[in-house]
């Protein structure tokens, strides 16, 4: 169950530069999911709740890396070919029956388990059978295409380490070590809702003044991309007992409460209102852009769960933003998960841009490659808040860090694929 502080989120200052909001997660908000026993099959996207140490080696026993023949070095001759006789031939899965004798060689393939007295494999292509004969070129390194036991993963040793978000290799290096299932988190349950009096469910006879839900369905697919769990409590109007009421609900079965709308400064009481009636609430305004203020609150249950609030704003690119920067790096913590920071690509801008210092802003681009072979971006011609085919059409987003306030074209700017930052 969550157990936030009442204070978990207090901050005083005026802007809140994005590692200092990092910091205050990483302080003041411990996991709070239990652990579980999950069959390999069901494990992707899970966190690794406690690290995986190896019970045994990887590779479990020396063997052959290639098609070939397994010889003792030392009867190799340095200064041209060796002639061994052939003692044997040894299968992948077959148990060697004796050991090299003195100037042999054993037909082996990949997999097979190198006899005893063998430390080197020559390649079927580089050797030639004549008679019972096997004709080796000089040249070879002792050890070469034998891969030794414990060489990918020592017994004892962590395989996995606790946080790790689970992928289909992270799984696939498990069942290489003998396991069936693995202790993870469980998943973070998320509570989300749409408020706002002209938010209508799509399908629905759209009035004059109404505008489709996108916000709750962007929410719910980088949640479930997320490894949430996702509880859709649909749109509340702007009222506050009723807002009142279903947030009071939803922090009993819920990690995370986490809302779009309604949190700007013209229409911010209704939702601070509630929340701050049945729980506490503290404005995180984050240096970023776009990202209007986020509100981040704490809402106890009578059951003893405390969960926590987040309130985005309503345009959804400041949704998609936020969710990036704010929540997911939230949900990472609960979750105990540390999850790998996406790497950038840096490319060549070719748009001229003007920021504010003190500010870290992200801009959406398309990603063109150019003939000598590195990329450029292309800024979105509409950067406002609102306009959802500027997340559609374009590939990623470049951050610009808060220091810099001009970018001129042919400036390296860094890039980060859609792709990378929804995982
Ligand atoms: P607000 O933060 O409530 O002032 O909303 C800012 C803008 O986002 C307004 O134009 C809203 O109509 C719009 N908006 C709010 N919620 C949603 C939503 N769920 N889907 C699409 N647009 C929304
Ligand atoms: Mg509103």
């Amino acid at each position: 169950m969550a157990q936030l502080t009442d204070d978990c989120f207090a901050f005083d200052g005026p802007l809140m530069p994005i590692e200092v909001m990092e910091q205050l997660i990483r302080d003041r908000i411990f996991p709070v999911a239990a652990v579980e026993a999950v069959a390999l099959a069901a494990c992707r996207g899970r966190t690794i709740a406690k690290d995986v140490i190896a019970a045994v080696d990887l590779p479990h026993f020396d063997n052959s890396a290639v098609d070939g023949y397994a010889v003792r070095h030392a009867d190799l001759d340095p200064s041209g070919d060796t002639v061994l006789k052939i003692g044997g031939r040894l299968m992948a899965g077959e148990v060697p029956i004796h050991s090299l004798g003195e100037r042999e060689a054993i037909r082996i393939f990949t997999g097979a388990r190198m006899p005893e007295g063998a430390d080197t494999v020559f390649m079927q292509e580089d050797a030639r059978e004549e008679g019972g004969t096997v004709v080796l070129p000089a040249g070879l390194k002792r050890g070469a295409n034998c891969r030794l036991h414990g060489e990918d993963v020592e017994a004892g040793s962590t395989a996995i380490p606790a946080g790790r978000v689970l992928n289909a290799q992270n799984i696939a290096l498990a069942a290489a070590l003998g396991l069936t299932q693995l202790d993870v988190r469980r998943r973070i349950r998320v509570s989300i809702f749409s408020t706002g009096n002209e938010i209508a469910e799509p399908g629905s006879n759209l009035e004059g003044v109404q505008v489709f839900d996108a916000n709750r369905t962007l929410l719910r697919h980088m949640l479930e991309q997320s490894g949430c769990e996702v509880s859709d409590l649909g749109i509340l109007r702007d009222d506050p007992s009723l807002l009142k009421a279903a947030l009071a609900e939803a922090a009993g079965t819920s990690d995370v409460v986490l809302t779009s709308g309604g949190v700007s400064t013209g229409d911010a009481d209704y939702v601070r209102n509630a929340v701050e009636s049945i729980g506490s609430l503290d404005f995180w305004r984050i240096a970023i852009k776009p990202g209007r203020p986020v509100a981040m609150g704490v809402i106890p249950h009578q059951n003893g769960n405390r969960a926590a609030f987040v309130g985005l704003p309503g345009n959804p690119v400041a949704v998609f933003v936020t969710f990036i920067r704010v929540v997911k790096p939230l949900l990472a913590r609960l979750a105990g998960a540390t999850p790998l920071a996406p790497q950038p690509l840096w490319v060549a801008s070719t748009f001229d841009y003007k920021k504010k210092s003190g500010r870290r802003e992200y801009v959406r681009v398309a990603l063109r490659q150019r003939a000598d072979g590195g990329f450029e971006a292309m800024k979105h011609p509409q950067d406002g808040a609102g306009v959802i085919t500027s997340l559609t059409e374009t590939d990623g987003l470049v951050e610009l860090p808060e220091e810099i306030t001009h970018v001129a074209v042919g400036d390296r700017v860094k890039f980060f694929s859609y792709a990378a930052l929804t995982a």
